[in-house]
């Protein structure tokens, strides 16, 4: 048997604790990189953790878009998470995808009316890495999911201030006819919420193609 994150063998020291508690089967070295949100006490708004009340960001964007994004996040966005999303996205380490399978596939079951739709990369990204490091988990955790958007050309993201993130046009556009989202509930799906900026255009353009409702989860937060 392997961890689900790093691949290594876990025979020779699978732990009970290792077998019993650990969700997605992680040796003990990659189980600490995760640690999971206590989704009670969380802004219902972005999925912020220790507040259990729209928090102030939540409140501009309510402000600004007239709806809060009902965003919920895995795992909390600390020096452990790193440890995992830098190889497997920067470094592009496809063997990393698994490494929640079973929390994500176990979370998604409360979002079976949903049509699931990863945020796409542009296709600059996707030739860097060869793989969208969003929908890999999902298919590493068996997960059906609709690429119902695809990203208009600009340069890649992470060369952008956090500023200039923040007045990004729309980056988005329908990758399916409207009909596949009319009346239709999404979840999108991204790794990691930072700004919020990106979900949001996400939303905009599904709610202006007549989408009932959106909602977003990432993997940390
Ligand atoms: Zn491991
Ligand atoms: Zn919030």
């Amino acid at each position: 048997m392997r961890c689900s994150c790093c691949q290594k063998e876990l025979i020779s020291n699978l732990t009970l604790r290792e077998l019993f508690f650990s969700p997605s089967l992680r040796c003990y070295h990659c189980e600490k990189l995760f640690t999971r949100i206590e989704q009670r006490t969380t802004c219902p708004g972005c999925g912020r953790a220790d507040t259990a009340e729209l928090c102030q960001d939540c409140r501009a964007w309510q402000g600004k878009l007239g709806f809060v994004m009902g965003n919920k996040s895995l795992f909390r966005y600390n020096a452990g998470f790193r440890q995992w999303i830098e190889p497997y996205k920067f470094t592009g380490d496809y063997r990393l995808r698994g490494a929640f399978a079973t929390e994500l596939a176990q979370y998604l079951r409360e979002y079976r009316k949903y049509v699931i739709c990863p945020l796409p990369l542009s296709t600059e990204r996707f030739e860097q890495r060869g793989f969208n490091q969003v929908s890999s988990c999902l298919d590493s955790a068996g997960v059906t999911y609709e690429l119902l958007l695809k990203r208009k050309e600009l340069a890649p993201q992470s060369e952008k201030s956090r500023e200039e993130r923040l007045k990004m046009i729309q980056p988005f556009e329908l990758n399916r006819p409207n009909e596949k989202i009319r009346n239709q509930k999404v979840l999108l799906v991204d790794d990691v919420y930072t700004t919020g900026r990106t979900l949001f255009h996400g939303a905009e353009i599904l709610y202006r193609n007549g989408a009932e409702t959106v909602k977003s989860l990432t993997f940390a937060r």
